[in-house]
């Protein structure tokens, strides 16, 4: 994939880029162990410091920083800038408990009593350069997730981000040097996939993380498992929603549209299977499709657009394919079910679909769908559609409408995945961990769990 930014509401191709040559590379590896070397003995309060001017930078470049985002991967204007904002919170999430949250960590003296320690204490130590594999589809939250823990923590970052948002991979780099970052704690690597293995082995990177497609995250994870290097892989996830009778519906469609179609579909932590109870299917199954018919598609730099084109052509091929095979094999449209790129000039337009009859001969029953196309089971009971939220390959979230303390009670014990949300929709927040299990990955992004993943717990004994 070209370094290119192409704006997916049109096709056209607006800048491209020149990889870094190895000798730019080797630059940016050296300035990395350099800067390593210095910020890691750096106070706690020069770097909560650094993160609240960077959250500064980003408040005040918002409008600006939205519209690189928009324009590269065609995300409603608004929510590039909601998106913004969060980074900014993110940032000062962490100036504010980064420290406590990798303090010191000492055992009762009588714990350790018999150890022969007269005390024994946990420093949390940064690793080092941590790599970030970076995807398209929240270009700069995903990179704020990893790159606020991972700087107050006291490690220096190196971010490959996805191909087709180089603007927006150089904004960030710009924003951690203007928030007075010292040189080579946060650069920006130009280059393609084929180049993150070589990045990888290299000596002076300790860690990586990745975000994005399994495809990827396997391949990142061979090699650092090659080289023994710590990885935190963040993958699909083909989260269910269940709906069950207690359930308030119409706050369960409102949020049910939002959940599928935030960020033109591409999220994965969206909502992608329904699964309802029988007592409420026909009224909830009619009120989803008729919401998300009335959705506006449109150019997503225009304020009263809901739903912007997908990032890329592969991403409407892909989307295409699926739901043409759903609707082949006897899936019912009820509303959307065709590409619109050629009805729009152009732009890599899919519109809000909403598909009935699912069967597990369906290649959508186990796939991921990257854009807003849902698809809707029915269920005569709550065991039905834990077995059915289960039937999946992925892990990673899971949103449950039901007001009986003993169904939810039931779904925390049996949902397989990283999260539970009951009468909402899965959202990350900095205070909570984010991350998933069986094919979603494995590790945790945000609050302790996150800052503490790229850390040496080293035990200190005095004897
Ligand atoms: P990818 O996983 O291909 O891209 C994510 C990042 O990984 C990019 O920086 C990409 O670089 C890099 N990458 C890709 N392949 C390799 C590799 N073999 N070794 C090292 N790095 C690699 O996502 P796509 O954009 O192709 O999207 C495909 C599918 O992935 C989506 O349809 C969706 O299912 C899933 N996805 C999930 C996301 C999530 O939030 N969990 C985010 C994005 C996608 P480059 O751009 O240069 O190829």
């Amino acid at each position: 994939m070209p370094i290119a930014t192409v704006n997916p509401a049109t096709g056209e191709t607006l800048e491209t880029f020149q990889p870094l040559d190895p000798y730019e590379l080797e630059r940016h590896l050296a300035r990395a162990e350099a800067a390593f070397r210095e910020y890691r003995t750096t106070t706690f309060e020069f770097r909560s410091q650094l993160l609240r001017r960077a959250a500064e930078v980003l408040d005040t470049d918002r409008d600006r920083l939205a519209r690189t985002v928009t324009v590269e991967m065609g995300k409603p204007l608004a929510q590039a800038a909601a998106e913004t904002a969060k980074c900014a919170r993110a940032l000062r999430w962490y100036a504010d408990h980064g420290a406590a949250l990798i303090a010191d960590e000492r055992p009762a003296e009588d714990d350790v009593a018999d150890s022969g320690a007269t005390a024994a204490y946990v420093r949390y130590r940064p690793l080092g350069a941590v790599l970030a594999v970076m995807p398209w589809n929240f270009p700069l939250w995903q990179v704020v997730r990893f790159a606020a823990p991972a700087l107050m923590a006291g490690n220096v970052g190196l971010l490959k981000h996805a191909s087709n948002v180089p603007r927006t991979a150089l904004a960030l780099e710009e924003v951690f040097r203007r928030a007075g970052a010292p040189e080579g704690c946060f650069q920006t690597l130009l280059i393609g996939s084929g180049t993150v293995a070589a990045v990888i082995r290299d000596r002076r990177v300790a860690a990586v993380t990745l975000t994005g497609s399994e495809p990827a995250g396997r391949s990142v994870a061979a090699v650092a498992g090659d080289e023994l290097k710590k990885t935190v892989l963040e993958l699909g996830g083909s989260d269910p929603f269940v709906v069950l009778p207690s359930a308030d519906l119409d706050a369960a469609v409102r949020t049910a549209v939002k959940a599928r179609t935030q960020n033109n579909g591409q999220s994965c932590i969206a909502a992608k299977r329904f699964i309802v109870h029988t007592d409420v299917y026909p009224r909830f199954t009619a009120e989803f499709a008729k919401a998300m018919g009335a959705l506006r598609i449109g150019d997503p730099l225009e304020p009263d657009t809901d739903i912007g084109p997908l990032a890329t052509r592969q991403g409407l091929d892909d989307l295409s394919a699926l739901v043409f095979d759903a609707l082949a094999r006897g899936a019912v449209a009820e509303c959307g079910g065709e590409r619109l790129d050629e009805a729009m000039g152009q732009g890599w337009y899919y519109p809000p679909t909403v598909l009935t009859g699912i069967t597990s001969a369906m290649r959508i029953h186990q796939e991921e769908a990257f854009g807003p196309v849902a698809s809707v089971y029915r269920v005569d009971s709550l065991e039905e559609a834990v077995t059915l939220a289960n039937d999946t390959p992925f892990g990673l979230s899971s949103n449950v409408w039901t007001t009986d303390p003993g169904e939810q009670e039931r779904c925390v014990r049996d949902i397989e995945a990283g999260g539970v949300f009951f009468n909402g929709m899965t959202a990350s927040h900095p205070a909570l961990p984010f991350g998933g299990v069986k094919r979603s990955g494995y590790g945790r992004e945000l609050a302790g769990h996150g800052i503490r993943e790229f850390c040496n717990a080293t035990t200190v004994w005095l004897g």
